[in-house]
């Protein structure tokens, strides 16, 4: 019978066998999967064994089987939805992350890690330019991260009206007022229902998503003064990647009292380098901010960072006290105060990680990159016959359409069939259209002529 330890030893090294396979062919291989979800339940499926085996026999039937239904995410020719690969550093330290166990909901028990995503906070402030005294929580992806903002936004306008949502719920609460662009990601919604605060104003939009200000002015006068009331804006349009005009939207807002909340999911990021300062202008006068780490960041699933400016806002919507916690009371807080879970992996860990081993000059490199590489993939669309692009490419995000959508529709089977390169299918504008989204730090010159001849073969 082997020891705790050796059972340790001996499971790491047939997972860290299994998982430097898979990254050392993950840029080479076809990019979809090559066996079906339905496939494969048979492979992890039957009744549940009655005794017990061993660790490592575990970890190598589970990579085993699962590798036929791999999709090769984190090659630099997969940019389908806004998913990417993962930084070495960000991968190492999530490991750890496991490996250590720490429940970072409390910071007496987990100092280490507490410490540690306490400054990745910094950095991240910093980087992105939003104030330093903001409330940084670390959550599964932006879903939560839009949660977790509305919330406090939620305690705070309906707070300003005179109402307790803390105390006495939303029954017999005023009414609050949702705005947000025709084309907000959905997940907002999501956010918004969980918070039961319904479904939102939608707000017209110009040609490349952006909310108008116009129209958004008009939205404005429609809600009944002193009304309490959120506006969600936008930074990085899925299908176009652009960014909501936040300087004078916030300024239109700013005339009333009104909570601004930016969903910046893959897009906050243009507000680390200089070169991208004019698609952010005036975004730091808004509320609260949420991004995601596993898109553009590119640290592991699943991460996400919720910031609000009001910390206190932000602890009386999500922190918890009960008597057996050991309260933080510091003027920072508890990590728990600032997501919506108590129990949680450390997972600002790889996001500090990702920081410390870019630095500021790497994540500035990082967000150019995609940037450049979505409009080398633009450009070389634009050289395919029939071939549209049709947003302006200000950001990760390229929309491709060709003559009609049963050709566009095509091409894309032909594309996924191929297997070089990994672009989605989806709807804008009206029009069928295949959405690249650059989001892998790997995506290279390489990649990216490859996956300009996959979709020129798949047109041809
Ligand atoms: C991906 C995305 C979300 C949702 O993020 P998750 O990390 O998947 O929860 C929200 N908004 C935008 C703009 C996105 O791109």
């Amino acid at each position: 019978m082997s020891t705790r330890e050796d059972e340790y030893q001996e499971v790491l090294g047939v997972a860290a066998d299994r998982a430097r396979a898979w990254l050392g062919t993950v840029g080479s291989r076809p990019v979809p999967p090559t066996a079906t979800a339905e496939e494969l339940r048979p492979v992890f499926g039957g009744p549940l064994p009655d005794g017990p085996t061993p660790a490592s026999d575990v970890v190598a039937e589970l990579a085993d089987g699962a590798e036929p239904g791999l999709m090769a995410i984190g090659s630099g020719r997969f940019f389908g939805w806004v998913m990417g690969g993962t930084l070495p550093a960000a991968l190492g330290a999530d490991w750890l992350v496991s490996a250590w166990d720490q429940n970072t909901g409390i910071r007496f028990a987990t100092p280490a890690t507490a410490a540690i995503e306490e400054a990745a906070a910094v950095w991240l402030l910093d980087l992105l330019g939003l104030p330093s005294t903001a409330g940084v929580g670390f959550t599964t992806g932006a879903t939560t991260a839009n949660f977790s903002c509305l919330a406090a936004a939620r305690s705070a306008v309906l707070g300003a009206a005179g109402w307790d949502v803390t105390q006495d719920g939303l029954t017999g609460a005023p009414r609050v007022h949702v705005l947000v662009g025709e084309e907000r990601h959905e997940t907002v919604d999501l956010a918004l229902r969980y918070l039961g605060l319904g479904a939102p104003t939608p707000v017209a939009v110009d040609e490349e998503g952006r909310i108008r200000v116009d129209a958004l002015a008009a939205a404005l006068d429609a809600v009944p003064a002193g009304s309490p009331l959120i506006v969600v804006l936008q930074a990085g349009n899925v299908h176009s990647g652009a960014f909501d005009p936040f300087a004078e939207a916030i300024e239109t807002v700013r005339r009333r009292s009104g909570w601004v909340h930016v969903d910046g999911a893959f897009g906050l990021w243009a507000a680390a380098p200089a070169s991208m300062a004019p698609l952010v202008r005036g975004v730091t006068g808004a509320d609260s901010w949420a991004t995601d780490a596993h898109k553009t960041l590119s640290v592991p699933y699943d991460c996400g960072v919720a910031i609000v400016q009001d910390r206190a806002a932000m602890r009386g919507a999500l922190g918890l006290h009960a008597s057996y916690l050991v309260d933080d009371t510091t003027e920072l807080g508890d990590p728990q105060e600032r997501v919506p879970e108590l129990s949680r992996r450390a997972r600002g860990a790889p996001v500090w990680a990702a920081l410390r081993s870019l630095g500021r000059l790497g994540t500035v490199e990082l967000v150019e990159g995609l940037a450049r590489r979505a409009r080398a993939i633009a450009d070389g669309a634009r050289g395919i016959p029939g071939a549209t692009v049709l947003n302006d490419v200000v950001f990760s995000q390229v929309c491709i359409a060709f003559e009609d959508d049963e050709r566009t529709r095509a091409v894309t089977a032909r594309l996924l069939a191929d297997g070089t390169a990994w672009m989605s299918g989806s709807r804008w504008r009206g029009r069928d259209v295949i959405r690249v989204s650059v989001s892998n730090w790997s995506t290279d010159d390489e990649d990216v002529r490859r996956s300009v001849e996959a979709l020129r073969r798949a047109a041809a």
